[in-house]
């Protein structure tokens, strides 16, 4: 269902009546890497609006490596988002962890994501693709470009064809990065599949000094979007703070994004 050979046109994937990620327009969504209190989520959101950002971006269910690293406001957090969306008109994207809460979460989000390290969770995939709601899927940081595909295919063969890609780095030999970012699968996956695809340069290089560039490369690659880690003070962020850019660095780079967007 995802392969170019079924469908040749490029998906356009629909988030709200105004917004469209797959289209001719640049997505970019921003915002922290956690929901962590009211007064940080809505400064986020009302400055990643300032800079230039369609969507919001920021987690309540947090698929931590460590059972000991803050989980996430859950419920809380989603009831923020919504906030958040109520006062900038922003649409926002939050992950969801397990099969069990999808509908919660969809219930309050325009957008589901599904991480990294759920990317082959065979049944929270299924459970995604009966709703009627758009899904990031992330790539699995050990994923190959087919396995990919094939998870795409598991929400797509359930019914939900609203599926955007993210690509956010691959583990390899490589540390001075926290991941290896993979544009290269953008156009390998231009030719593949008609799905949108969206880079997520936080994750992928993991140092906030390295997003700019990164995002610049992936749009001239030819990507349908970006998803930004944003914080109003990074030192003191819950969850990536390291790979967070300050509201006024991730002005500058839409600024300057811009002008990347209309050469490309
Ligand atoms: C995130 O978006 O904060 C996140 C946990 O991403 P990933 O699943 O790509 O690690
Ligand atoms: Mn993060």
């Amino acid at each position: 269902l995802a392969s170019k050979e079924v469908k040749k046109e490029p998906s356009v994937v629909r988030i709200s009546d105004t917004l469209a990620i797959g289209g001719k327009e640049l997505v970019v969504m921003a915002g922290p890497c956690s929901v962590e209190n009211e007064e940080q989520i809505i400064e986020s959101a009302i400055a990643v609006k300032a800079a230039g950002a369609q969507m919001l971006r920021g987690g309540a269910f947090k698929p931590r490596t460590s059972p000991y690293s803050f989980q996430g406001l859950e419920e809380e957090g989603l009831k923020l988002l919504a906030k958040a969306r109520e006062i900038t008109g922003l649409p926002f994207v939050t992950e969801v962890i397990d099969p069990d809460s999808v509908d919660l979460v969809a219930s309050y989000s325009d957008m589901l994501q599904i991480g990294a390290r759920n990317a082959q969770n065979f049944a929270l995939l299924k459970k995604v693709g009966q709703i009627n709601k758009p899904i990031l899927l992330k790539r699995g940081m050990s994923m190959t470009i087919q396995e990919f595909l094939m998870s795409a295919e598991y929400v797509m063969s359930e019914g939900n064809q609203s599926v955007i890609l993210c690509e956010r780095g691959i583990r390899t030999f490589e540390t001075a990065t926290r991941n290896t970012l993979d544009l290269s699968a953008i156009p390998v996956l231009k030719s593949k599949t008609h799905l949108p695809i969206v880079i997520d340069p936080s994750h992928g290089t993991g140092h906030y000094n390295y997003i700019a560039p990164m995002s610049y490369a992936a749009v001239a690659a030819g990507a349908d979007g970006l998803i930004i880690e944003v914080h109003p003070d990074p030192e003191k962020a819950s969850s990536d703070g390291p790979q967070s850019l300050k509201p006024k660095k991730f002005h500058a780079l839409m600024d300057r994004l811009r002008l990347f967007a209309e050469a490309a």
